[in-house]
């Protein structure tokens, strides 16, 4: 017997005849034979709504009361899914992340899950019940609720798959698979039946929100393939694996990825010492704020202009923590602004290939966008541009890529 690892995002369960339709989905594998864990995501906007629920309040929440918060979304959808499952006359049983033994760090809205214990999620799979888990969430050792970060649902789903040694984890949601763009911008975009998990790491952590990026670096970790489907049709998918067969013959972009969470930070007329990037940086990391291009320009006269991004969501934070700094250091000015979005693109095919940053630059320029800022991986270009031409600049690049095409 199989045991398969499931996960439902929240469209997939965004109202109760969803939640229904997936319950019968379910009955049908248990059917069939396989043992399950699903584990759910919030009913489609709660978590937005609870978010706003907040704000009504405060301007600032208390971050732990926040969590407690949001994790009743995914709470109510598991609750429901199993009552739908049992009332179809399945062994079913719901569980908050806690109970399935999720521990996490104590950084509330961000919390990484640091073990799994699946001692509960084991004896109810023992006891031949489809397990239904809560996802983006789990506890810290003072038994207070943590979230793991917006669109973490996924990475619930990837960790209990690797600690129950599942064959593999299957993500449901309201695409077909991994796209070469999203398809919401870019119609042209073609389901990729297949991806590396460095590829898709690069996609999700530069804005493709169909897997949440922590989920691919823990299937990677732990060997786990993730496979992304629909949940509205039974059409093929695409399968996030580690596999070789695929790589040789890679000589081309797999996908292009937005994202439009970028605050810029321009601190100018900094003193060219050594220790300054430290005196910066480190209480930015301290303060669990993920810094993500860091561009230093030539010194003039012993002064430079030091640049970075950070998402909006931490802008405030982050200038809070600069501000002091840069006054201590006697930086002449603090820059900040919301109007970018970064553009990538990504493929092994890169690692060997030459030409890809002259066609994507190429291609930006005969669009009239113009580039702020470049970075690189080894399989990967980001620009950074106006956020108001994304649209455009995806399209243009899907088809400089030739991505269309199989
Ligand atoms: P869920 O609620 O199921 O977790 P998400 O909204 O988080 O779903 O992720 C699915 C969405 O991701 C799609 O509706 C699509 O608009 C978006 N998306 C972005 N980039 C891609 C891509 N490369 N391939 C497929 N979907 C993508
Ligand atoms: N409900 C959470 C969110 O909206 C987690 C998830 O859907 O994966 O971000
Ligand atoms: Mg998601």
């Amino acid at each position: 017997m199989a045991l398969v690892v499931q996960k439902y995002g929240g469209s997939s369960v965004a109202n109760t005849e969803r939640l229904k339709a997936v319950a019968e989905r379910l009955a049908r594998s248990r059917q069939a034979g396989d043992q399950l864990v699903v584990v759910v995501s919030a009913m489609a906007n709660t978590t937005d709504e609870l978010i706003e629920l907040a704000a009504q309040m405060t301007e600032k929440p208390e971050p732990r009361e926040m969590d407690l918060l949001l994790s009743t979304g995914e709470i109510v959808s598991s609750s429901l899914l199993a009552i739908a499952l049992i009332h179809l006359g399945c062994r079913a049983v719901a569980l908050s992340g806690a109970q399935a033994g999720i521990g996490t760090d104590r950084r509330h809205g961000r919390a990484r899950i640091l073990k799994v214990d699946p001692y509960r999620v084991r004896r109810e799979i023992e006891a031949e019940n489809i397990v239904i888990v809560a996802g983006f969430q789990g506890i810290t050792e003072e038994l207070d609720i943590t979230t793991l970060g917006r669109g973490a649902s996924d990475t619930t789903a990837v960790a209990l798959a690797a600690v129950l040694r599942s064959d593999r984890c299957e993500i449901y949601t309201d695409v077909k698979g991994v796209y070469t763009a999203d398809p919401r911008i870019e119609p042209e975009a073609r389901r990729l039946p297949e991806i590396s998990y460095e590829e898709m790491l690069e996609l999700a952590s530069h804005g493709a929100k169909v897997l949440h990026s922590r989920a691919v670096e823990l299937g990677s970790v732990h060997q786990v393939p993730i496979y992304v489907s629909s949940s509205f049709t039974e059409s093929p998918g695409t399968l996030i694996h580690g596999g070789t067969s695929m790589m040789e013959q890679r000589n081309k972009v797999m996908g292009i990825a937005e994202d439009t969470d970028v605050a810029r930070i321009t601190i100018r007329g900094v003193p060219d010492n050594p220790g300054i990037a430290a005196a910066l940086f480190e209480p930015l990391g301290a303060a669990s704020i993920s810094v993500d291009t860091i561009v230093q320009n030539a010194s003039v006269e012993r002064l430079t202009d030091l640049t970075f991004t950070v998402s909006r969501s931490d802008l405030d934070r982050a200038l809070e923590i600069v501000r002091p700094v840069a006054a201590e250091i006697k930086a002449v000015d603090i820059l900040a602004d919301t109007h970018l979005a970064k553009i990538s693109v990504v493929g092994s095919g890169m690692i060997s290939g030459p030409g890809y940053a002259g066609l994507m630059f190429r291609t930006l320029f005969a669009a009239g966008i113009n580039i702020e800022l470049i970075t690189t991986s080894e399989i990967r270009i980001t620009c950074l541009v106006d956020a108001a031409r994304v649209p455009e600049a995806v399209r243009a690049l899907h088809k400089a890529f030739e991505l269309e095409k199989g």
